[in-house]
């Protein structure tokens, strides 16, 4: 038997209705906070996230499935989806004549990682950009929105750490800070790190080996060495976040696996996933439209982990499962044929509707309608089809009523309603 990759997953009838309440809820509101869908392919040319989210990074340089296709090309699978997102905003210039956008998607990732609880291979995320709004506010309103949705759904616990990666202005006087000491704790670092110092410092505290994290414990904090602007937009963040009664975190080690990243990030992290603990991540990246061939616009966004957060909400599957509003039990060929006719019709307006097609008796049919949860069963057998008198069981109230079949339909309908 051929068995599913390693890494990746089903996610079968009885936790899908719990993925597909998380999206009512996460599409209902962008709807509400003026965000709008997006669809981009699962695959994109490899330079694409090579120049993004940079070559330093464990995502590019371990993680990315990538292949030379049957012509030759260099393909990724998406590792995540804001360089496909500001690719198309650049390629159908979406930021015009209005730069401000608020877009948003919704599917799976990939990323060649251990397999792990809360790691998959193929992973899933829920997506949310700002393209064109400068102002931390903006920010505001993501982490806002995160939380908003994280309430609706019943996750407790939730942590939102924030930190600044200030801009090309006060980054390099942070960095030049943070080598020095990386150079005093040089033999310390893992082999990852220990390349990479040199290169590109600020991985390093994003490493999770725990002897890098012991090196960086006196690591500078970045804060201390944000410009003028970059600090008046992180204390408007702040204030931002207090006056809509967020409380927060601020941590300095928190600076994202991605390189085009800058000033504001963002992370919510929960105790109950272990050792995989953020749900969520993002931060502004101001400068990546520019570097990806786009005019010179800010953006910040979000993403959320699908599958984490699945494994997080305090709601149950089967408070979601779709029930039958009506079973239809039928004895008998001709009845079936006629209670064929009936499913079909039902269906057609709107019931959710049930039957049995094959040749059952009454009582493996009633265990069905059990089973199932039917709210009602309409049975029909030879003495209903002489009469011309379907019979409708409540199946709460065990109440069961005479429907003539030429009020069927409108009957079924009608008391159909309110389950
Ligand atoms: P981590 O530190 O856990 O590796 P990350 O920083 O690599 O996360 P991001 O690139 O910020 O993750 O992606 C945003 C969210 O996507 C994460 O917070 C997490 O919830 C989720 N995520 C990332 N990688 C995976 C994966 N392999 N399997 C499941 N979820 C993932
Ligand atoms: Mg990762």
């Amino acid at each position: 038997m051929i068995q599913l990759i390693r890494g990746f997953k089903d996610i079968l009838p009885g936790e899908v209705e719990l993925w597909q309440k998380i999206e009512r809820e996460a599409r209902g509101l962008f709807e509400n906070f003026g965000f709008r869908e997006v669809r981009i392919p699962i695959m994109e040319k490899t330079e694409l996230f090579k120049r993004s989210i940079g070559e330093d990074t464990d995502i590019v340089e371990k993680e990315m499935y990538t292949f030379t296709d049957r012509g030759g090309d260099q393909v990724t699978l998406r590792p995540e989806a804001t360089a496909s997102i500001v690719r198309a905003y650049i390629q159908h210039k979406l930021y015009s004549p209005d730069p401000v956008q608020r877009l948003y998607v919704i599917g799976p990732m990939f990323r060649r990682e251990r397999p792990q609880k809360g790691r998959y291979r193929q992973f899933y995320q829920i997506d949310a950009e700002i393209f064109g709004v400068r102002s931390p506010l903006a920010d505001a309103q993501l982490i806002y929105l995160l939380l908003l949705l994280l309430e609706r759904l019943k996750v407790v616990g939730a942590q939102t750490h924030i930190n600044s990666l200030g801009c090309q202005a006060c980054r390099p006087d942070f960095r030049a800070a943070l080598q020095k000491l990386l150079a005093s704790v040089g033999d310390r670092l893992c082999e990852d790190c220990a390349r990479r110092k040199d290169r590109n410092p600020l991985r390093v505290l994003d490493c999770k080996v725990p002897a890098c994290r012991e090196a960086l414990s006196d690591a500078p904090s970045i804060v201390d060495y944000l410009c003028g602007d970059c600090r008046k937009d992180f204390d408007e963040l702040q204030a931002a976040l207090t006056s809509l009664g967020i409380t927060y975190i601020l941590d300095k080690r928190l600076v994202r696996g991605l390189d085009y990243y800058t000033r504001a990030t963002f992370e919510i992290q929960t105790g109950e996933l272990g050792a995989q603990s953020a749900v969520a991540g993002g931060g502004r990246y101001d400068k990546l439209v520019k570097e990806l061939g786009g005019p010179d616009l800010p953006a910040t966004g979000f993403a959320i982990g699908f599958d984490r957060l699945a494994e997080i909400v305090g709601l149950q599957a089967g408070d979601y499962q779709p029930r039958p509003e009506v079973f239809i039990a039928a004895l008998g060929e001709r009845s079936r044929a006629l209670a064929f006719e009936w499913c079909c019709r039902l269906g057609r307006e709107g019931l959710r509707v049930e039957m049995e097609l094959g040749d059952k008796g009454l009582k493996s049919q009633m265990k069905s309608a059990d089973r199932l949860g039917a709210a009602q069963v309409l049975m029909i057998g030879d003495k209903e089809l002489e009469e011309k008198v379907a019979i409708l069981r409540n199946m709460q109230t065990k109440e069961q009523i005479p429907v003539p079949f030429g009020t069927l339909m409108e009957t079924v309908r009608r008391l159909t309603k309110g389950h």
